[in-house]
């Protein structure tokens, strides 16, 4: 990013202040809020590509939530991942321990209350492409909204400037009801639960987060949001839930000092250290808190994420879906139709054996390809000529931990974009864009007013950067606008 202020500072101002205004922000140690960077102009993707996702995600949920509800297929295929990395170990013995038993009585209560984001990148060369799913703690559908919004306010308050920043005037807005949608997908499974029970007030909402969060306003925003729909919402770390819970009739969810609870929502539980409880002294590490999640799959309750959406939108997973011939996904629910519009989108995964690294060391183009093992939250990806230094640190037994992605390569925007980052601009002139769209289903159905689909998330970035986490990385917050 070269800094040239060009954009008069009463304009930045304006639009930092409009981000704060409405919670487009993240919390700073001393408990003040930074402005989260943002683009001062949507990016355009053509109608029809657009169009091709929206079609496709909702089948990508369908196919995910099956293959998340089939726990003898969990179990084979992912087994040798479980061995190589052992947070997955641990997830799936949680999930041995949830779904082991023959007898289906014993399996455990809660609904499946899928929430995903299945992020994009739109390939110069190849097409749009899912970078990876997430199933678990898939936020930032509020900011998503929000961004949409934030464009519209700069299109009306200073359109001289929006305009010129925009790269194709003929450009509309794609609509984004993330936020609303996401709140009604998730209040209307919670009223699914208090109906369940015949009770008549309140449902309630869980939202376990971890201790010291930051990205606290996007959640806020979809609690305000949840609450306009008639929802409680309360928030619990893991650690405070450990002793906080405790099962009604009829393997009803109870929470300490609130009640009955309808909805879990877990914003923690992707890594290691969100288990970890020094103070417990634990003999067997992250034991209890594991446990805790465990405890709440038991009883009725809506919950996203399962034990086994985690497992189900893995990045190895991903892998073994995209290895596998269109057919296959016969087996949970898709016409071979369907199967081909999702295979459309997956791009090439394989495997690490010392086969494969002698292949990428001799014969790959470094550029064309990723590494990535299963980590969540940025920082996991090896890029370029660091990909065979890595290659040759793993052990053997490490391998199935990891994965070679194909390198996607979005077109740059073909006009440079003011990016906007603790109230200074800088001008960027190779932006790219990854494109997250939200769905949401409740026992294996599309939840939300359209079909399922819930809305999306723009992260830009410049080229030059790897990665492109708004909240890790070099990323900014952006929206959409359609070109025909
Ligand atoms: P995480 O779970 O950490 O978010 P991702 O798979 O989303 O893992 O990778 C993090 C970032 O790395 C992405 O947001 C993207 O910027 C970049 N990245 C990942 N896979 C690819 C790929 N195949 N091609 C290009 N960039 C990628
Ligand atoms: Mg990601």
């Amino acid at each position: 990013m070269n800094p040239m202020p060009s954009i008069p500072q009463q304009v930045i101002e304006d639009a930092c202040e409009w981000a704060i205004m409405h919670g487009v922000a993240f919390r700073q140690s001393d408990n003040t809020a930074r402005h989260c960077p943002f683009s001062l102009a949507p990016m355009s993707i053509e109608r029809e590509v657009f169009e091709h996702l929206l079609k496709v995600t909702p089948l990508i949920t369908k196919l995910i939530n099956n293959v998340s509800e089939d726990h003898d297929f969990l179990q084979s295929s992912l087994s040798d991942m479980a061995k190589a990395d052992p947070f997955f170990g641990r997830l799936m013995e949680l999930h041995q321990q949830a779904h082991g038993s023959a007898d289906d009585c014993l399996n455990p209560a809660r609904q499946p209350l899928l929430l995903m984001r299945t992020d994009f990148m739109d390939d110069r060369q190849h097409g749009a492409k899912v970078i990876e799913f997430n199933g678990i703690a898939a936020g930032m559908a509020p900011f998503g909204q929000r961004a949409t919004e934030f464009h519209s306010f700069m299109q009306n308050q200073w359109p001289n400037v929006y305009n010129h920043w925009l790269e194709d005037p003929s450009a509309t807005p794609a609509e984004n009801q993330g936020l609303t949608q996401l709140a009604y997908g998730i209040a209307n499974a919670a009223r699914q639960v208090k109906a369940d029970f015949n009770e008549q007030d309140k449902p309630v909402f869980l939202m376990v987060v971890q201790k010291n969060e930051d990205n606290v306003y996007d959640q806020h925003l979809l609690e305000v949001e949840l609450q306009k729909q008639g929802i409680r919402t309360v928030r619990r770390t893991f650690e405070q839930l450990s002793c906080q819970l405790s099962s009604g009739d009829n393997q009803r969810l109870l929470l300490k000092d609130v009640g009955a609870v309808d909805v879990v929502y877990l914003r923690a539980g992707y890594q290691y250290s969100d288990y970890w409880a020094p103070e417990l002294n634990e003999s067997v590490c992250c034991h209890t808190l594991s446990q805790t999640r465990l405890f709440m799959e038991q009883h009725h309750v809506a919950m996203n994420a399962t034990i086994s959406q985690q497992l189900a939108t893995s990045k190895t997973m991903q892998m073994l879906l995209t290895m596998m011939p269109a057919s296959e996904y016969a087996r949970w629910g898709l016409t071979l139709e369907e199967a081909e519009l999702v295979k459309s989108v997956l791009a090439d995964m394989k495997p690490i054996t010392s086969e494969a690294i002698e292949w990428f060391n001799t014969q790959a183009d470094k550029q064309e390809w990723v590494l990535k093992n299963q980590g969540e939250g940025g920082g996991h990806c090896v890029f370029g000529d660091d990909i065979s230094e890595q290659l040759s640190q793993l052990k053997p037994e490490e391998y199935n931990a990891w994965a070679l992605m194909q390198r996607l390569y979005p077109h740059e925007r073909d006009v440079p974009t003011i990016a906007v980052r603790d109230t200074q601009q800088t001008l960027v002139t190779d932006l790219v864009s990854e494109v997250g769209l939200f769905t949401a289903y409740f026992k294996g159905k599309p939840v939300t007013e359209l079909d399922g689909y819930a809305g999306y998330l723009i992260r830009s970035k410049p080229a030059s950067e790897n990665e492109g986490g708004i909240h890790s990385g070099k990323g900014i917050l952006d929206s959409l606008v359609l070109i025909d």
